[in-house]
């Protein structure tokens, strides 16, 4: 099961969440030359299961989007989406990063049940 999003307080420290890839095929796909369909997200939409993909855009995690980050994403609606990444997974306000912590674990749970 793909998890890309780990606390980055348990690798260093910071309070603050981003995602990092898993030492799994994902992360590794670009760099060992992974053939893409071999990366693709389970969702089925044909996208590249990618830490964009996964947080802003998967269709398996529609419900804890909305329900975690919704607004926090409708607030950033006039940023461009590596804008929103950026702001999701590196910023350094708390309640994002509590938000994003709450909505990585329900869509690990949505994975796991796949
Ligand atoms: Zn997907």
């Amino acid at each position: 099961m793909p998890c890309f999003l780990r606390s980055h307080q348990a690798e260093t420290g910071n309070s603050s969440i981003k995602p990092t890839l898993s030492e799994n095929k994902y992360k590794r796909g670009r760099r060992d030359n992974i053939p893409v369909p071999d990366r693709l997200c389970p969702c089925g939409s044909g996208e590249v299961n990618d830490v964009p993909h996964y947080l802003l855009s998967c269709p398996l995690h529609d419900q804890p989007r909305g329900k975690f980050l919704g607004g926090i994403i409708s607030s950033l609606a006039d940023r461009s989406p590596g804008a929103q990444l950026s702001m999701l997974v590196v910023g350094t306000d708390r309640f994002v990063a509590q938000q994003v912590a709450k909505f990585a674990l329900a869509a690990m749970k949505i994975r796991v049940n796949l």
